[in-house]
């Protein structure tokens, strides 16, 4: 195979099929796109991925790095020593990353986040600067206007409320009777209200960026490489300069390639991980790794964030459930305000899944799910356990180690437990109970004959007497104190949510871009590593902080910026 190049992108996820496809829309520029895991190729997307319904995606072995742990609680302050209990973490290993597994949740975050990016020092990205590459990705099929675009790769489009199941429609007249206002546009006004979620999907099949971004036609290009199924072990340096990378196309093979530059896009987990290996980084850390220092830069890996959240599941009537017209479990979103002081408004998230998992109790189970999206919890890292590429590195997020978002969650779920005695709930909703993504709640939902075969006798009986479901749901659902005695006492609460809280998939921050002069940025406003040349990071890892959105959207508008700067010689 051809060995030399001008770009080699590592990873194929939401960023790095962006790059591929603008990088190698120049004929004389030589692209390689390397991806771990496998191609979904346009006409041969697996169906798992195509579904509408994204639970038998993120949940299937093959689409994942299935072992990689992390922690999520708190690290305590008095304790730095003791590490919380392992659990697993989903990150894609598959042609599209993120997007290829992810809720197809499709939303931007707020015009404040942006304009927080340049204050943090990364000159040039604010509200202004991105919302062009907003509007460039995507092909909004409801809304046009100035903050629309209409002819972007990404399809975006909403579920209105005439198809939402009767759960949806409930919780939707629950929350205007809370005081909430219908936001037909989540993506237009940023404010407070209850809205039909904006998914990236087109006739009811998932959009992934390797199906947007690496269509036939680009993949025709004869300056285009794509290589799936294929690792980079290694990169490639002289002196400060990074030459190219190592890759292993086949277990016992490994082949050097030579290339002009080398973008990381990795994801938020391994691209710093990578870094490391490659000496740049905290200069002790690698020191005691006996990995030899090439530039000693101590923010790689640190300050890694994710959206705390938990939830209030509830059991869903029969009658109100999903209706066979729809393979989406998810319709309706909610933006609200904790009313801390000194936090921006809409700093606040939720989500309301009628159904929570592909099985049948999975039908019929719905779930609020909060989280803070204005989070100040930045305290969690990605450091290596050796130097080994083989090895995963330890990842913890340490949420909640700023205790406003503790506080906040805690008040939101006091918030909205009441929203289940509401007129409008009842008789469609019952039982409801505080819910969080456990590992027990992962056993359940591994897709195996074993599960289905249970999870059907078990739904049968839930379904039956309210006496049986009540004492099932206990049994079986229940992880700790129920919802009313959670009600009573703020301290069972505060400690449930302590626990209970994980991240809702969003790493990034790990390798912010900021000003070279910032002991702790890693890369520059191009995605430029500093210390070195010939490397870039361009992924979620370099956001300076974590928007008040889902992150797919942002770290294609990143990509499609930097995709831009690249040409422009930057
Ligand atoms: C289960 C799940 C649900 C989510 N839900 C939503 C949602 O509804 N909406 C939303 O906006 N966001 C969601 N997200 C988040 C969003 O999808 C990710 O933040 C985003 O995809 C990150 O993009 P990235 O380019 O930084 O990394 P990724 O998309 O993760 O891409 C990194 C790629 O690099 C590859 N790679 C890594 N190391 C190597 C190596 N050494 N060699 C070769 N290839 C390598 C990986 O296999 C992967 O494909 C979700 C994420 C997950 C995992």
């Amino acid at each position: 195979m051809n060995t030399e190049f001008d770009t080699i992108i590592v990873g194929g996820g939401s960023a790095g099929a962006v790059l591929a496809n603008r990088l190698s829309a120049r004929s004389g520029h030589r692209v390689l796109l390397v991806e771990a895991g496998e191609d979904t190729p346009v006409g041969a997307v697996p169906p798992a991925i195509l579904d509408s319904f994204p639970g038998t995606a993120y949940l299937n072995p093959r689409f994942t790095w299935t072992e990689l742990e992390v922690t999520t609680e708190a690290i305590p302050h008095n304790r730095p020593d003791v590490r919380p209990r392992l659990r697993k973490y989903e990150q894609a290993r598959v042609l599209g990353g993120g997007s290829s597994i992810n809720g197809q949740l499709a939303n931007r975050g707020a015009p404040g986040d942006y304009d927080e990016w340049e204050d943090r020092g990364a000159a040039g990205w604010n509200w202004d600067a991105v919302l062009p590459y907003f509007r460039k990705l995507e092909r909004d099929m409801d809304f046009d206007g100035p903050l629309h675009g209409r002819d972007g790769p990404i399809p975006i489009r909403r579920i209105w409320p005439d198809r939402w199941p009767e759960h949806t429609k409930a919780m939707a007249a629950a929350l205007l009777a809370d005081g909430f206002e219908y936001r037909p546009d989540q993506n237009g006004i940023f404010a407070d209200g209850y809205y039909p979620v904006a998914i990236s999907n087109l006739d009811d099949r998932r959009v992934s960026t390797a199906i947007a971004y690496l269509d036939p036609a680009t993949r025709l290009r004869e300056n285009l490489t794509v290589l799936t199924g294929t690792i980079v072990t290694a990169l490639r340096f002289e002196g400060e300069r990074c030459i190219g990378a190592v890759i292993q196309p086949r277990p016992g093979e490994q082949i050097a390639i030579r290339a002009g530059e080398v973008i990381l896009s990795s994801g938020a987990i391994q691209s710093p991980a990578q870094l490391l290996r490659a000496g740049i980084g905290p200069a002790p850390e690698l020191r005691a790794l006996g990995i030899p220092v090439r530039a000693d830069r101590p923010g790689v890996g640190r300050r890694l964030m994710d959206h705390p959240s938990v939830a209030i599941a509830a059991f869903v009537m029969p009658w109100a459930r999903i209706n066979g017209r729809n393979r989406r479990h998810l319709f309706l979103g909610l933006r609200f305000s904790s009313g801390l002081d000194g936090v921006p408004a809409g700093d606040m998230g939720a989500t309301i899944a009628t159904k929570s998992a592909w099985h049948a109790i999975g039908d019929q189970i719905a779930t609020f799910n909060m989280w803070v999206n204005k989070t100040y919890s930045e305290d969690g890292s990605v450091r290596l356990q050796s130097s080994d590429w083989r090895d995963m590195p330890i990842v913890d997020f340490n949420l909640l180690s700023d205790s406003r978002d503790l506080q906040r969650l805690v008040g939101a779920m006091q918030r909205f437990a009441t929203l289940f005695a509401r007129p409008e709930l009842r008789g469609v909703v019952a039982d409801p109970f505080p819910a969080s993504y456990s590992d027990k709640v992962r056993q359940v939902a591994a897709i195996n004959a074993k599960n289905r075969t249970i999870t059907t006798v078990l739904a049968r009986l839930l379904d039956g007497p309210a006496g049986v479901r009540r004492a099932l749901l206990r049994k079986l659902v229940l992880e700790g104190p129920s919802l009313a005695a959670l009600q009573r006492d703020e301290d069972a609460l505060t400690s449930f949510i302590r626990r209970a809280a994980v991240g809702v998939w969003h790493a990034s921050c790990s390798c912010r871009m900021g000003a070279a002069n910032d002991r702790m940025a890693v890369t520059d406003t191009a995605g430029r590593v500093h210390g070195v040349a010939g490397l870039r990071v361009v992924d979620a890892s370099i956001f300076p902080v974590i928007p008040c959105a889902n992150i797919n959207l942002p770290t294609i508008m990143l990509a499609e910026r930097i995709a831009d700067m690249i040409i422009d010689g930057r």
